[in-house]
This record gives structure tokens, sequence and C-alpha cells, in this order.
């Protein structure tokens, strides 16, 4: 509803006049009422083009393989090997030394034991438990055998 001159101001400062165009992906602050009806319609579109999933199948995979050997793991192991400052003695989780990237997360060298006060201690300060030897360090290339 503006006039010529209006649209021809807008579109100079590059502005849409027209409210009703469904290929805009920005969601317009609501001006009118009917404005949130608008806009919950287009919320129940989106997840269809947009939705990244939040772990891949490769991933999920690996977590259901993951639950039994971490059960597992910490029945042979009870005790924390952390033992760091605040130590409950009691492992409850498993601390991954190398990292939980990729087939790390499933393997059992690098897990130890650790009770929730030293896995969040080891996680926070990773220099320190790398000099502790708690961690490995992530950098540099990992060892492959050479023949
Ligand atoms: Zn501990």
């Amino acid at each position: 509803m503006s006039t010529y001159l209006e649209m021809r101001r807008d579109l100079k400062n590059g502005i849409r006049t027209d409210t009703n165009r469904p290929k805009s992906g920005d969601v317009q602050k609501s001006e009118g009422k009917d404005a949130p009806a608008k806009k919950t319609s287009q919320e129940a579109k989106k997840p269809v083009r947009g939705k990244i999933k939040r772990e891949s199948k490769k991933r999920a995979k690996q977590n259901r393989q993951y639950k039994p050997i971490q059960r597992k793991f910490l029945r042979e192991n009870p005790v924390c090997d952390l033992k760091l400052p605040g130590c409950t003695g009691n492992s409850t989780q498993v601390h991954h030394a190398a990292g939980r990237e990729n087939d790390r997360l499933l393997r059992v060298e690098d897990f130890k034991a650790a009770c929730s006060n030293c896995h969040k201690i080891a996680t926070e300060h990773s220099r320190q438990a790398i000099a502790a030897g708690n961690s490995k360090t992530r950098l540099g290339k990992p060892k492959k055998p050479t023949i």
C-alpha cells in the first residue's frame, strides 16, 4: 500500500516493502497481530531443509558400542586412576587420555578410570594432565608403524 515514490525510496535504501514473500529466510520481527501465526508456519517448514543431525550414523554406532565397553571398564577399574585433589576415590567416568575423536572413543588402551572430580580437573587443565601422564598431547601426527 505504499506510493510509487515510497517504494522507489525503499528500493534505493534496500528495504523490501512487501512483507508476504515466502522465500525470505530471515524471520521478520512481528509487526502486526497476524505475524506470529505466519512465523510458526515458517518454522514448521524449516526442519525439512535445514536440520543438522545431532550425530552421524557412524558416531551413533560408535556410541552404542562404547556403552558396554565403558561399563565393563568401570567394573574392572572401580578406583579412580587420576587421584587429583578432591578425589572421591570411586571411578564413575572414563577419561579418554587421547581424546574421544573418531576411533579413540573405543580405544581401551587410552582409557583411565576417573571420578567426576578428577575427570573435570583433567579436562579443564589439559596441560597439567599431560604433564602428569593422565592425558596425551593431541599435537603432532599420530605415529604410524613404519615398515
Ligand atoms: Zn578421582
